[in-house]
């Protein structure tokens, strides 16, 4: 089984998809993750995508689509990942079609955690002080806020044609929220 989720900064992505890994044994995929690890590491690449991060923009597609092409490829993977943060626009979710369908996978359900601005700003706030990330103070959230809300129209549409997408309140308690999500998993388990 293969899992998107996705949903505004801050909306408690990374929680739940620790959380879905653990409970259904998938692998979590997570391209700020991957992309903040390069950061870490001063790669060439981590160099040349610092200042795009910590200004709240995306990274081109081809960098993203590279770091995960890598897992969808690999054997010890196939059809047990869960991607978080990716796809962010209708581009990058064609792309992950695609690459899935050359190593004979598919999506077999997308979460939308769905917040408000209002709440977001509270939780990146609390966040802030916990992992210290250089893209969350109020100014940056709002911008990737906004920036979320401009390119996911097209993927919600493209997911809803196919009947994978699966709204969630994200509004409620983190445990609320993991038993919404993991009835909806083991709706589509059977
Ligand atoms: P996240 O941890 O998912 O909030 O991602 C942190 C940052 O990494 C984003 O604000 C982007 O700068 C970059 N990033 C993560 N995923 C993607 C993606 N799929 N496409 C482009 N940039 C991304």
């Amino acid at each position: 089984m293969n899992i998107v989720i996705f949903g505004p900064p801050g909306a408690g992505k990374g929680t739940q998809s620790n959380y879905i890994a653990n409970k259904f044994q998938l692998h979590k995929l997570s391209t700020g993750d991957l992309l903040r690890k390069e950061i870490k590491d001063q790669t060439k690449l981590g160099n040349e995508i610092s200042s795009i991060i910590n200004s709240g923009n995306l990274v081109s597609d081809q960098i993203v689509s590279d770091l995960i092409e890598k897992y969808i490829s690999n054997p010890i993977y196939k059809s047990r990942l869960i991607f978080d943060g990716y796809p962010r626009n209708l581009s990058q979710a064609k792309n992950l079609n695609s690459l899935l369908t050359k190593c004979d996978q598919k999506i077999d359900i997308v979460l939308k955690l769905s917040v408000s601005l209002k709440t977001i700003k509270k939780r990146i706030s609390e966040r802030k002080n916990l992992e210290k990330r250089a893209d969350d103070n109020e100014v940056i959230a709002v911008k990737r806020y906004q920036m979320y809300e401009k390119n996911i129209n097209p993927i919600v549409d493209f997911y809803k044609e196919t009947n994978l997408l699966k709204v969630v309140n994200g509004e409620t308690s983190i445990s609320k929220i993991s038993d919404e999500i993991s009835r909806l998993i083991e709706g589509i388990k059977g």
